[in-house]
């Protein structure tokens, strides 16, 4: 029984080959630390999830090849060409153009994705990708995270909910990919709320979803607050519990992109059970077959 559609299926039935992800650095940063809206970033961020991501520098076909080293042994010749860290739109159009477009052209990429903000996609940058999006596929992958003001407000998201459904509105408009990001576990949440985030992802018109479990880091101001005892992270248990509902509540062909993180990050502090992605993984996939899982289920409710 296939439980869910996962990002592989999708890729196999658009390529029709085996495609793998190149993290890139594009060298950006991000209006929540650079002072245009906060200085701290988002509470749980240690640097703009580009922990693998290689850095582009001068030379976009340098950097391909390098990451194209860590990824060896894979047997890809096509790749997606996926710029992971901090805001990937939050620079002058100019550089975004020249950076994507040798990007996209690029022989071995079959397509490009982007993380970036709602906020950080003007009409400029929303033309420039469309522009894109006609030569390769395009994606965005947006951190929504929640849906909640109040978690909102906490995580230092900076923009409101509306902001969210106006880009994605836009970028479908643009025919681009949209993949949400959400976090499971985040403080004071409850699995009814993470589920109804899920939800709305699901009915938001975004093709893709990356579920995520809260990852507290060293370094982080989330640290400091799970030291002083202010929350707790959750159980491998309660995490596929949690899993199992938001994957029944999205629509069938909503492509899952992630089901956990991306297991061991050297600056972890809790939940130290999530380093072992392998492990993870199985439970997860126990746990499917044991409660016959099947995405969409609850779509409709
Ligand atoms: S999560 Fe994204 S928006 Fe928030 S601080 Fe990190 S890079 Fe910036």
């Amino acid at each position: 029984m296939t439980h869910y559609r996962s990002l592989n299926a999708m890729l196999r039935e658009t390529f029709g080959e085996k495609v793998y992800k190149l993290a890139l650095d594009g060298g950006f940063t991000c209006p929540t630390r650079d002072g245009t809206l906060d200085t701290r970033g988002c509470v749980f961020c240690a640097g703009g999830s580009g922990d693998f991501s290689t850095p582009v520098g001068d030379s976009v076909p340098e950097a391909i090849e390098r990451a194209k080293a860590v990824v060896a042994g894979k047997g890809a010749e096509k790749y997606i060409a996926y710029y992971q860290s901090y805001t990937g739109t939050y620079a002058p159009v100019e550089r975004l153009r020249r950076l994507y477009q040798e990007t996209i052209l690029h022989p071995d990429v079959a397509a490009l994705s982007v993380a970036t903000r709602p906020d950080c996609l003007g009409e400029e940058k929303l033309a420039l990708l469309a522009e894109l999006n006609r030569i390769k596929p395009v994606w965005i992958e947006l951190g929504l995270q929640t849906i909640h003001p109040d978690t909102a407000r906490y995580i230092r998201r900076s923009y409101e909910l509306p902001a969210f459904d106006e880009a994605v509105e836009k970028l479908r408009g643009a025919g681009i990919g949209v993949i949400v990001h959400m976090i499971l576990g985040l403080p004071g949440e409850t699995p009814d709320m993470m589920e109804q985030t899920a939800r709305y992802i699901g009915r938001s018109g975004a093709e893709g979803i990356k579920l995520q479990l809260l990852h507290v880091l060293e370094g982080t101001d989330l640290a400091a607050d799970y030291r002083a005892g202010l929350f707790e992270t959750m159980t491998l248990e309660a995490y596929i519990a949690v899993l199992e509902r938001c994957i029944e509540a999205i629509p069938a062909e909503m492509t899952v992109h992630r089901l956990t993180g991306d297991g061991a990050k050297r600056n972890l502090i809790a939940p130290l059970w999530s380093a072992d992605k392998k492990h993870v993984l199985n439970e997860i996939s126990r746990a499917f077959d044991r409660d016959m899982v099947r995405q969409g289920r609850h779509a409709r409710d």
